[in-house]
């Protein structure tokens, strides 16, 4: 078969969970259209509630969708549920290893599963790639939370799939262990596996992914190159503590100045379009001495927020 253009493609997406007793019925995916290109690092980005576990859920068989279309390198998840499957290998965001199994041995039996024959398993290679290798006969339970999410990993990966999906990657794993794991996924990027990972830290996405998909509310708000993306995002917000308390916020054309509860100053500015610099010169010259100051980024939340209602508008046009 031709490799597919796309790793995966969802076409009109939707995800109602029940109403239960406790809880009315939830849309947590919206009509989801979303491709993700063959050889990508593609990063899909939203606050929590956002509807991306449901998302890999779905393409993983653990969650059944409401309506809409799904192809995992090129099969359909309903026709082809085997062969879709067999393609990608997904690290869940709970850690859920066995604790009576060493990880040489989790690896097998996670082969056996996919009945890769023991001729083809590469059990050793996986755990020395993942930096497992001293502890292949541990006991599970005795590896730290990093030790247990790079096994996850690693067990995503026996059956060698051309699409690897993590969800929440780097939640509880510290920055040593977090570069190591983006060093394997980079690697195996170049070898030629198209990785889709979801975050709620832009930080994380911007570093890693050439693609970002920004989904909220069930749907996605944005999806494009990293860099594009970013220009979008690239307001930043001087806030300047004031020697002495101002009555107002003083005019600072060209930029827009807010007095924050407790007496602050932010300044908010396009970084394109102007520096830090710049917004201090406007500030010193409106009268105000500057006690204190520092720089905040977007927070993430308005950001998904603005992008919602932009969409929102679109549709209504
Ligand atoms: P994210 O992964 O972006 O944090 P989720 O896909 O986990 O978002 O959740 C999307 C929405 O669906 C949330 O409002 C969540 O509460 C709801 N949800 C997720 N799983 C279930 C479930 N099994 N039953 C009912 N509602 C659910």
């Amino acid at each position: 078969m031709d490799l597919p253009d796309y790793a995966i493609e969802a076409t009109g997406l939707f995800k109602t969970y029940p109403a239960s007793k406790t809880a009315p019925a939830m849309d947590a995916l919206k009509g989801v259209d979303l491709k993700i290109p063959r050889g990508s690092i593609f990063g899909l980005l939203g606050p929590n509630g956002a509807g991306k576990s449901t998302f890999i859920n779905i393409l993983s068989g653990l969650t059944k969708k409401t309506r809409g279309q799904v192809k995992i390198w090129g099969r359909d998840i309903d026709t082809q549920a085997r062969d879709a499957r067999a393609a990608i290998g997904v690290v869940p965001q709970e850690i859920a290893a066995d604790p009576f199994f060493t990880p040489r041995e989790s690896l097998e039996v996670q082969a056996g599963l996919y009945g890769v024959p023991a001729a083809e398993r590469r059990s050793d290679q996986l755990l020395a790639a993942l930096g497992l290798a001293d502890k292949s006969k541990a006991y599970v339970r005795q590896l730290s939370g990093g030790m247990k999410r790079r096994l996850m990993v690693a067990k995503a990966m026996v059956h060698n799939p051309p699409v690897l999906i993590l969800d929440e990657p780097t939640a509880g794993v510290d920055v040593e262990l977090r570069r190591q794991l983006w060093n394997y996924v980079v690697e195996l990027n170049r070898q030629g596996v198209t990785i889709v990972l979801t975050t709620h830290y832009l930080e994380e996405a911007e570093q890693l992914c050439d693609t970002i998909a920004i989904v909220n509310r069930g749907q996605v708000v944005a999806c494009e190159p990293t860099s594009q993306l970013l220009r979008r995002l690239d307001s930043r917000t001087v806030v300047v503590t004031p020697e002495t308390p101002l009555a107002e916020a003083p005019s600072l054309k060209p930029f827009e100045a807010r007095l924050r509860p407790g007496g602050d100053l932010a300044v908010d500015f396009k970084t394109a379009e102007a520096g830090v610099e710049q917004v201090l010169a406007a500030v010193r010259a409106a009268g105000v001495h500057i006690k204190d100051l520092r720089t905040e980024d977007p927070d993430l939340e308005d950001v998904f927020v603005s992008m919602t209602y932009g969409l929102e508008a679109t549709a209504t046009d």
